[in-house]
């Protein structure tokens, strides 16, 4: 007996990848990730559906693969820290 699967978004403010207009849905971008954070959409042409997001380890691997650089990746806050030097 074959199970149903329902898949959905995660939440806006936890996606680490958000994708554009000009996104073919060629789903490349779910074939190169490592960590499975995509998921293919089953209807042809949709962007991938991020399902994982807790999983992405921010290696832009997704990005740089797309064609027509439709995905954007977005760094969480402690990741944009720059460290400067300290005076005394
Ligand atoms: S940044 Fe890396 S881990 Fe995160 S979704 Fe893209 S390919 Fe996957
Ligand atoms: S690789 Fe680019 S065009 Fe293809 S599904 Fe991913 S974001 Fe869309």
């Amino acid at each position: 007996m074959m199970k149903e699967f329902k898949v959905s978004p995660a939440a806006s403010s936890a996606v680490p990848v958000t994708f554009s207009d000009a996104c073919t849905g060629c789903n490349i971008c779910a074939q190169v990730c490592q960590c499975d954070v995509l998921l293919p959409d089953t209807r042809k042409g949709k962007h991938p559906i991020v399902m994982w997001p807790g999983e992405c380890w921010y290696c832009g691997a997704c990005v740089m693969s797309c064609p027509v650089q439709a995905i954007r990746l977005e760094h969480p806050l402690m990741n944009r820290a720059r460290f400067i030097k300290a005076f005394r």
